[in-house]
């Protein structure tokens, strides 16, 4: 039996590591159109422009890895389109070159996300969307002592970007058109700590504003993070039911039965949250991608895993557990020192209805367990 993953990122490369480890023997083809091999991208806003890693360190695996899995890695393949009654799919080499044909029995959709455009900053100029290895060096190369660099977005790429930039002594003003960084993941009491943060950092933080040509064409850098569009193309070209990315049960499966759907392009009917949810985030890759994994090789498995991320910024650290949900939170309960421009650490619950929908802690690391336990319970 073979079974064909479409993508080759993080999600793709932890699918088919499950599938190994846990003893699948038929055939298991991996098609990437980077040609790179599978990486993380959590480093490429962090750790990558701050030089404490190189690119090489975000693989998930070595090459030699893949050959002795026995996994097909085929890089710089797209995968044009997929016959779901014929169980086949053809691929077009990224540079050009023949369209090849190729059969497969399970097939696993983790095509990811691709950066929201900005079509005055395409306009003024060659603005950065990190997403890719290749994005990332362009900003290393251009963060200098110096620079004048313009971010439009307060998102998370946005404010690592911009750490990363008040690090190499870089100017930088970020754009956000709403009032507060962060406002719509974190509500305004924990929001408005991230943008004191950043000021007490030295970013000209400029809210509620949308950026002018002028500003833009006079930075030596644009970066723009202003969100992700899922890569539904191909599922939708494949007759798959897609809204606001891929649709798929609870096991992660997708409106065909052969064919799952993970990670970022994945909208997933949460048994635990009981809604539909779609997750950009490096653990839900990762977890999603064994669950995955163990249903295409035969199971049933529900994926019940709760969202979590994490992001770094100057020395801020924090992690964050469950999802507030469309319906929002009543109050949001602050323990701690609030003051994390100089070290503070805090933990912070939102509270639905007397129940822990979301909680996070910053600089709390011995927390992190008990944070993310308190989700679901009364308080
Ligand atoms: C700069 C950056 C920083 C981040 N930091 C964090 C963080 O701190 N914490 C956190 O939780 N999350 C973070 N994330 C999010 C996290 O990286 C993503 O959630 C994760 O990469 C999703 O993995 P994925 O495999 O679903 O998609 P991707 O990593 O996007 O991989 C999809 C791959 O599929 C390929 N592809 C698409 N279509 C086709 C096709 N038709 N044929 C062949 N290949 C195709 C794409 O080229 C891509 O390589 C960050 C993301 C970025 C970009």
């Amino acid at each position: 039996m073979t079974i064909a993953i479409v993508g080759g990122g993080l999600a793709a490369a932890t699918a088919a590591t499950e599938l190994r480890e846990k003893g699948y023997d038929g055939d298991v083809v991996i098609y990437a159109a980077e040609d790179h091999l599978p990486y993380e991208r959590p480093p490429l806003s962090k750790d990558v422009l701050l030089g404490s890693k190189q690119l090489e360190d975000a693989r998930v695996h070595d090459e030699a890895w893949y050959a002795e899995n026995d996994v097909k890695l085929q890089r710089g393949v797209t995968v044009i389109s997929i016959d779901s009654a014929a169980h086949t799919l053809r691929t077009e080499p990224v540079a050009g070159g023949e369209v090849t044909e190729h059969s497969y029995d399970k097939l696993l959709l983790a095509t990811g996300a691709f950066p929201r455009h900005f079509d005055v900053a395409d306009r003024v100029t060659n603005p950065v969307y990190l997403r890719t290895v290749e994005d990332s060096a362009r900003l290393l190369a251009a963060l200098k002592p110096g620079a004048r660099v313009v971010i439009v977005g307060a998102g998370w790429i946005g404010l690592e970007v911009a750490s990363a930039a008040r690090q190499k002594d870089a100017e930088v003003t970020v754009y956000e058109v709403a009032d507060l960084p962060l406002v719509g993941v974190l509500g305004p009491e924990v929001a408005e700590l991230f943008a004191e943060l950043h000021r007490a950092h030295g970013v000209d933080l400029r809210l509620g504003a949308s950026v002018d040509e002028a500003a833009l064409a006079d930075a030596d850098l644009v970066v723009v993070g202003i969100g992700a569009i899922p890569a539904t193309e191909l599922a939708e070209k494949a007759g798959l039911d897609v809204d606001h990315g891929v649709l798929v049960d609870a096991t992660l499966r997708t409106s065909d039965p052969d064919i799952y759907a993970i990670g970022d392009v994945a909208n997933h009917q949460h048994p635990v949250l009981g809604r539909r949810i779609r997750v950009e985030h490096w653990d839900t890759a990762i977890e999603q991608g064994k669950v995955a994994a163990h249903n295409l090789a035969g199971a049933s498995e529900p994926y019940t895993h709760l969202p979590y991320f994490f992001t770094d910024q100057y020395d801020l650290g924090m992690e964050y557990f469950g999802s507030v949900g469309p319906e929002g939170y009543d109050r949001v309960d602050i323990e701690g020192d609030t003051d994390v421009a100089h070290g503070g650490a805090f933990r912070a619950y939102w509270v639905k209805d007397g129940t822990v929908r979301a909680a996070m802690h910053a600089n709390d690391w011995d927390a992190s367990d008990a944070v993310r336990d308190s989700i679901g319970t009364a308080r």
